[in-house]
């Protein structure tokens, strides 16, 4: 059976959401990271893109924050158009680690690769993976023209994000080393590393993030520049990947009580995916005990209750404009 949603009735749910949570003041900003400690707690912002690449707002929409782990996202795409989907399962994996996004203990019980490219030691992994276009920069320019292509709009750089990261990470540096002692690494280990806090420090809107999620949740073709930036058929690939290990050790919680595969990021940034309807983000830097963003997961999870949508739902749905 297919369901009808009209434009007024996201615009009203996303509304709602954003009303009922915005003076929600429960979790924490990161604390590990110096630059994410001090943004402030109360930014929240809620961004829907349809397929036509009209854009339901609400909020800071145009703040720019720190990406942190939703660039995983971008980068696994990358690899997988680079080296194909055999070689990225081969190399790094599709598993859920069902452990924390940092967890050594992770790379320690599952020594044959790094389980995913969307917890850390995976996705340090893929940035090794990369291969560059140009110069010496080439692997970054990789990593940011691909980005652009997915949002329709450059992300930028947010050096004091990127001076503060790269100053604290000392979990990443020992992840890095022990992926090169299982063979588990493709390029230099500390240039691998650099790669991907840089990628984590890039500056986005969660208008930026709704338009790549809906680039990926139509199948690889930017609903504003009309691109095709990624072969159609590794979409379900890529959502799998989000739904199986988005949330770290809480995904499982998360799928079951929201039906939508997303993934966040330590920034405060959400990326909802439903597949061939629409991308949907949300942006707020107070965290839960696992590094998600509370009001985030708050709007996501009410947009899709109150539009009455499930990834695992028999009934499937079209927007009405
Ligand atoms: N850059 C952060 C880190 O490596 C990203 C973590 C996250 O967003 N979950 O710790």
């Amino acid at each position: 059976m297919i369901k009808n949603i009209s434009v007024s009735q996201i615009t009203d749910a996303v509304y709602e959401a954003y009303d009922l949570f915005k003076d929600n003041s429960t979790g924490e900003n990161a604390r590990y990271i110096p630059y994410l400690a001090n943004i402030p707690s109360d930014l929240f912002a809620i961004s829907v893109c349809l397929p036509s690449g009209r854009l339901i707002n609400v909020g800071n929409t145009d703040y720019v924050f720190g990406i942190e782990s939703v660039s995983k996202v971008p980068t696994a795409i990358l690899v997988m158009m680079q080296h194909g989907t055999k070689e990225l399962l081969a190399k790094i994996g599709a598993d859920a680690t069902g452990l924390p996004f940092d967890s050594i203990l992770a790379m320690l019980l599952e020594k044959e690769h790094p389980g995913t490219p969307l917890v850390n030691a995976g996705a340090i992994s893929a940035c090794s993976l990369v291969k560059p276009i140009g110069d010496e920069a080439g692997k970054w320019n990789s990593i940011v023209n691909h980005l652009t292509d997915l949002c329709g709009s450059s992300p930028h750089l947010i050096d004091e994000l990127y001076r503060s990261e790269s100053d604290t990470n000392y979990n990443n540096r020992a992840i890095s080393w022990l992926l090169q002692v299982y063979n588990r690494i493709y390029d230099d280990p500390m240039m691998s590393l650099d790669l991907y806090t840089r990628q984590c420090s890039l500056g986005v809107t969660n208008e930026q993030m709704a338009i790549m999620s809906t680039t990926i949740a139509e199948g690889g073709r930017n609903p504003i520049t009309g691109k095709q930036i990624f072969p159609k058929e590794f979409t379900p690939q890529i959502i799998s990947l989000i739904a199986s290990v988005g949330f770290y050790q809480k995904t499982g919680d998360w799928i079951f009580s929201s039906g939508i595969p997303a993934k966040s990021g330590v920034g405060g940034g959400i990326i909802g995916i439903m597949p061939g309807v629409f991308g949907i983000a949300s942006f707020s830097p107070a965290l839960d005990k696992a590094g998600n963003s509370v009001k985030a997961q708050l709007a996501l999870q009410h947009v899709m209750k109150k539009l009455n949508l499930n990834i695992f739902h028999p009934t499937r749905a079209i927007v009405i404009e």
